[in-house]
């Protein structure tokens, strides 16, 4: 339903937190978010309003430059804390939100089960993760950035269905990929800092200069740059646009 991230220079979990609440309008049944931690990942979630969720986190616990936020509106799993975004790999490494729907998730689930992988929630969106996770492990060991980015892409070449997603991995603590195919998502670009959204009005307090993502495009992001590419790899040059309007 709604989607947040952020990778710069202030406390990420204060900006996606209030990012989250400009989504409100749009409906949801959960929410949650991951920051980037030492290699770890610091989580919250839970079913409810964003209000809720503040309530439940100690400040101090979210504290890292990168993370990424999620409002659900279940469609596989009911409300729970279990099904709500961010969801993690068995094996730790991934983090990712979510909106859309996995059609393939049953044949991918049960693929990924028989390579050991365990899953927490009731999600569709819970393979992805996993996916990622086991492309990653056997992605030859080129620079970590790269071999993430492609994780992402290989996975989603054999997803059908439709995604907005935004995800971390724990070995490249200042990085984000995210992608879309159907559910939309767009690259804020501020002084310093990136954000991804997938509703403008969560970004446009922080900058007006964005980049509307096209379906079949991944946007690899640190905290000094950022490229697009396909789900090929080939690159995209990317078009900024100045939002003009105010809301
Ligand atoms: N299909 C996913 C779920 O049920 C994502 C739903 C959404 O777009 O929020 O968890």
């Amino acid at each position: 339903c709604g989607i947040v991230g952020y990778i710069g220079r202030q406390k990420a979990s204060t900006i996606i937190l209030e990012g989250l609440k400009r989504l409100e309008y749009r409906g949801y049944d959960s929410a949650g978010i991951a920051i980037q931690n030492d290699g770890r990942f610091d989580l919250a979630k839970k079913a409810g309003r964003v209000e809720g969720l503040i309530k439940a986190t100690p400040a101090q616990k979210l504290a890292g430059t990168t993370g990424i936020g999620h409002t659900r509106w279940a469609t596989h799993g009911g409300v729970t804390d279990a099904n709500a975004h961010p969801h993690i790999s068995s094996d730790q490494k991934i983090a990712l939100i979510h909106n859309g729907v996995i059609e393939n998730y049953a044949s991918i689930k049960k693929f990924l089960v028989t390579k050991g992988y365990t899953f927490q929630s009731e999600t569709d969106t819970e393979v992805l993760c996993n996916l990622i996770a086991y492309h990653y492990q056997k992605e030859p060991a080129t620079s970590e950035g790269s071999r993430f980015l492609e994780s992402v892409r290989k996975t989603l070449r054999h997803v059908q269905g439709t995604y907005g997603i935004a995800v971390m991995c724990g070995d490249c603590p200042a990085e984000i990929v995210a992608a879309r195919k159907g559910s939309p998502l767009i690259l804020g670009v501020g002084d310093g800092e990136y954000m991804l959204a997938s509703d403008v009005s969560a970004i446009i307090s922080r900058t007006q200069n964005v980049v509307y993502l096209k379906d079949g495009e991944v946007v690899h992001l640190t905290a000094k740059s950022f490229s697009i590419s396909t789900l090929d790899a080939e690159d995209v040059s990317p078009v900024i646009d100045k939002i003009t309007w105010n809301i």
